[in-house]
């Protein structure tokens, strides 16, 4: 009884992400929660309103900042 159990229990597989161990059936929800790309909670944002929300962001900076900005971005291109 308690040897079963306990090979239930141990059914432990690397996450291929970060390497950690998990249980199998908690994998797929740690993958969710710390690896997922797309937000389940948030829909996918289209690259169309990306950059309508940075561009927003952008306009309220100040001068100064506007410039690092663009430093950062032309860095980020290269
Ligand atoms: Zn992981």
């Amino acid at each position: 009884m308690a040897k079963s159990r306990v090979r239930h229990a141990s059914q432990m597989v690397e996450c291929d992400v970060c390497g950690g161990n998990y249980n199998r059936s908690y994998l797929v929800s740690h993958k969710r929660l710390a690896h997922s790309r797309g937000n389940s909670a948030a829909p996918a944002v289209s690259e169309a309103e990306a950059v309508e929300a940075i561009v927003g962001i952008y306009k309220r900076l100040s001068r100064e900042t506007k410039k690092l900005v663009v430093d950062r971005l032309s860095a980020a291109l290269r």
